[in-house]
């Protein structure tokens, strides 16, 4: 499978975490039930089905877009060494995603541009690193564009969203050293961040959720973060997944975003679709079906 190399002029590579069964269908998706699910078997078995285990397959990972002016870092994962107890794949970590990311021909000072699409604990992990018992930020030379929507959400001082004790851990582990750093933009509404990259809000999941939309030549894609899960839910628009924070509003985003993908071609690159990773979208009846071929 070829997967995503570039966009257009835009150089493209994928620094994954961890991959596997890991998603428990019922548990993500609440929706999911064996009536609707067997007539899909036959394209989602093996990459994005596992029948052994019962779960569907994903990825933890990070993008990450080389143009001509900048290096950018979209998602830091589950990161290494953070507190999150009761969830044995984040807790205490110990992943190869820094190996992975010098691998990949990278090393944290060429970032130039962190992005998170939103700041849930698997897409901030990595911004900051443990250092002498302190937080901080992986990225020395880095600005991190974060939504202002979502710090003022997850923020324990101004959201008070931190009923999962892990939350507010997390903000204060992931988030708040790159605030302190002075290393932190907040973006508010479109915002272009060079020529054919820009960031847009896509609400739903978390209400500060951002998506970035890279275009070049005649090559278009939309980083979709967690918008969706799994491809069945490009066939499912109306299937939410369990930590979705406005269902109804994530459902609207997710038909947006498919129907961009229809008109303008562009690709969705989603944060945790198993490989290829990415797909193409066309419709199909009243809803919409993944293609991919890419
Ligand atoms: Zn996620």
């Amino acid at each position: 499978m070829a997967g995503v190399k570039n966009i257009g002029d835009i150089a493209v590579a994928r620094i994954e975490e961890l991959g596997g069964p890991v998603f428990g269908p019922q548990s993500l998706i609440p929706d999911w039930n064996d009536a609707d699910v067997a007539p899909h078997m036959k394209w989602m078995v093996p990459d994005h089905f596992d029948p052994a285990s019962g779960n569907m397959c994903g990825v933890f990972q990070s993008w990450l877009l080389k143009t001509k002016h900048h290096t950018i870092l979209i998602d830091t994962c589950v990161g290494n060494d953070k507190d999150r107890p009761g969830f044995d794949r984040f807790h205490r970590a110990k992943h190869p995603w820094m190996e992975n990311l010098l691998k990949a021909g990278y090393h944290p000072n060429d970032i130039d541009i962190v992005m998170c699409t939103h700041l849930h604990v698997d897409h901030v992990g990595w911004n900051t690193k443990l250092e002498n018992g302190r937080w901080v930020p992986t990225f020395p030379k880095a600005r991190y564009l974060f939504a202002k929507a979502d710090r003022d959400y997850w923020d324990p001082k101004t959201g008070g969203h931190s009923a999962m004790a892990m939350n507010e851990v997390m903000f204060n582990d992931s988030v708040l050293p790159v605030i302190e750093s002075g290393q932190a933009q907040l973006v508010s509404g479109v915002h272009e961040i060079e020529a054919g990259i820009e960031i847009h809000p896509a609400p739903g999941h978390t209400p500060g959720t951002i998506v970035l939309k890279a275009n070049s030549g005649d090559k278009r894609a939309i980083f979709a973060g967690d918008c969706m899960h799994h491809p069945i839910q490009i066939y499912h628009p109306e299937w939410g997944v369990s930590v979705d924070e406005d269902k109804e509003q994530a459902y609207k985003t997710r038909v947006n975003i498919y129907e961009e993908c229809v008109e303008k071609r562009s690709l969705l690159v989603p944060a945790h679709f198993a490989a290829p990773h990415a797909c193409h979208v066309h419709r199909e009846g009243k809803a919409f079906a993944p293609d991919f071929r890419i």
